[in-house]
């Protein structure tokens, strides 16, 4: 293997490739948003429709003109986070975001100044490509409070719910849990001791769960007071604001609505059976009477030990994209042909994986550390779908329309695994290789649509909780985890009695002003779902409908795009599409079992 293949090609993103040009660009930029500003902060909520036009395209413009050193400069460093250059570039990025944002902040507050005062406007036929960016803002406008209360709120969180917040990770960041492996006692940081939950020794999955959450619930004070803070918080906002419910504020912002997110968790509700059934399975799989929760994702005993070379797996990536449409593969292979992928394991690279969109190119880079194993192929399948948004959807939008919510950005990227899972299926050769494909497979889906499900139940049973002023205890707290997870669990999985302290290490609870983490991954699992059951059904006429919602980037919300294919998202008869898909997987399982 030529790792040279292996690695990405930054100096595409800039004309000079050099790090002290970088850094100019990057002081440009900063200045340039310093002259946007200056041209228009304070004369926005007089605008008319032309010049709020002649706004958005100059701040589009800016967006494209310093992409690429921007991109450059924070590449550089995940690949590479040890040499002084990457470590100066990055630093020189942050900065420059920084002072940009803060230059260019006034526009959408601007904006929404606008529309308060002339909300007609959103209807001018000269701002049409603009228009549900517009709406988004309009949307938020009820619930603002005043420009001398928003600033005191930012000024009072500081010291008040963003420390609860941070005391949560520094915490968990700087516990050490202390486990016996092969014989040897061994200190480890929460990082790494969450590694032993996959280990194919049950005995110790068990222990590593019994040690880590034991440890955890002897600090139940301070993280019950934490997320009690944090929650009751939010709960006070809820009613300051005027936001309807609790959930408002984030179905705002990931561009839903409640109806829509309402048919998602009763179709969850009614379908728990299904995952149960799965949970039962896998444990026949495992030859267990039952499964612990230790093995929930654990890997099944009989997986093959099989490894891909990168050029195997680039060749079954790309064929699995090239058989669901031609100008897709294509586009899959010319990101390794221009070498825009990161796949070298090296030091001083960052953990995990992600895909960042390069507009300009209109393409992707991506960064993985590629080891060969199934769930490496899976991960390279997943960010190529990521890169498969970003060809259509940059060739199709501005910038400003191709800012994605959460709800739709997994879109291509599920998609592009449930690809890869017909090739793998096909190809597989043996029993026990079909069933790793699809154990992989039935487990993301299981943790993403169901375990998260009892995170969205319980945090509303705790919003329910604070309303009738009940005192969140450590105890009380997980007596609501508890009872949200046994909703979806039922009996299908043994517990250990520690298990109960688990939402204390989940980093979601504690984020301040930010509430709701979970439903989007609920979403993006069954919409995928349900978009992959109709290319089923449909052959090849749904292949032009997905590469429309993609392209479509952010200029519609998730309503109408999944309109546009024929669908109600406020109906479970939609959502059950995708828990139907989820149900022919298990039958396969148990079919090949
Ligand atoms: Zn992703």
């Amino acid at each position: 293997m030529i790792v040279e293949q292996m690695r990405w090609d930054l100096s595409q993103l800039v004309e000079i490739d050099d790090p002290d040009y970088i850094s100019e660009r990057l002081t440009a930029a900063v200045r340039a948003s310093e002259e946007f500003r200056d041209k228009h902060r304070g004369k926005v909520p007089d605008f008319n429709a032309k010049q709020v036009l002649e706004m958005l395209e100059e701040s589009d413009k800016w967006a494209l003109e310093f992409e690429g050193p921007f991109m450059y400069a924070y590449l550089k460093y995940f690949a590479d986070m040890t040499t002084d250059v990457a470590k100066r570039l990055h630093s020189n990025a942050q900065n420059a975001t920084m002072l940009s944002q803060q230059n260019l902040a006034f526009m959408e507050l601007e904006l929404g100044q606008l529309l308060k005062k002339n909300p007609e406007i959103i209807n001018d036929p000269v701002l049409s490509e603009y228009k549900h960016k517009l709406e988004r803002l309009k949307r938020q406008i009820p619930y603002m409070l005043s420009e001398e209360q928003e600033q005191l709120a930012i000024q009072k969180d500081k010291n008040g719910i963003d420390a609860w917040s941070q005391i949560q990770s520094d915490w968990l960041a700087t516990r050490e849990f202390e486990i016996e492996v092969d014989g040897e006692t061994k200190t480890m940081p929460y990082g790494e001791i969450i590694g032993l939950y996959e280990h194919p020794n049950r005995d110790l999955r068990k222990r590593a769960h019994e040690v880590v959450y034991s440890k955890l619930g002897e600090d139940e004070i301070l993280w019950a007071s934490a997320v009690r803070s944090v929650s009751s918080d939010h709960n006070d906002m809820t009613k300051l604001r005027k936001w309807p419910t609790p959930m408002t504020q984030s179905l705002i912002a990931n561009d839903v609505d409640e109806a829509a997110i309402q048919a998602l968790m009763n179709t969850i509700e009614k379908n728990v059976g299904v995952f149960q059934k799965y949970l039962r399975l896998k444990a026949k799989a495992m030859g267990l009477e039952k499964l612990g929760n230790w093995d929930e994702i654990a890997p099944l005993p009989s997986a093959p030990d099989k490894k891909y070379s990168w050029d195997e797996a680039r060749k079954m990536v790309v064929e699995s994209y090239t058989e669901f449409d031609e100008e897709s593969g294509t586009w899959m292979d010319e990101m390794f042909e221009q070498r825009h992928l990161d796949g070298e394991v090296r030091k001083g690279k960052t953990s995990g994986a992600f895909c960042s969109t390069w507009f300009v190119g209109k393409s992707a880079y991506i960064l993985q550390s590629y080891n060969g194993i199934l769930g490496d192929v899976f991960t390279m399948a997943h960010e190529l779908g990521h890169a498969l948004h970003a060809y259509l959807g940059t060739r199709a939008q501005k910038p400003s329309n191709y800012e994605i919510g959460s709800c739709i950005a997994e879109t291509g990227s599920i998609f592009g695994t449930l690809l890869l899972v017909e090739k793998l299926l096909t190809t597989g050769e043996t029993k026990e290789e079909k069933l790793a494909v699809l154990s992989t497979v039935l487990d993301d889906f299981g943790q993403a649509a169901f375990q998260v499900s009892a995170r969205v139940f319980f945090e509303t049973a705790m919003y329910e909780a604070i309303e009738k002023n009940i005192f969140l205890s450590g105890e009380k707290i997980s007596e609501l985890w508890v009872e949200a997870r046994d909703k979806v669990y039922g009996d299908a999985i043994d517990w250990l009695p520690v298990m109960k302290w688990w939402w204390t290490m989940k980093l979601h609870f504690y984020i301040p002003n930010y509430r709701y983490y979970n439903y989007p991954y609920v979403y993006a699992q069954l919409f995928v779902y349900a978009m992959y059951r109709l290319y089923k059904e449909q052959g090849k006429v749904f292949v032009p409908n997905l590469k429309a919602l993609l392209a479509a980037g952010s200029s519609k919300s998730p309503r109408e795009l999944a309109a546009e294919i024929g669908f109600d998202i406020t109906t479970e008869e939609f959502w059950q599409k995708g828990i139907d898909q989820f149900d022919v997987f298990i039958k396969e399982f148990e079919d090949t079992l």
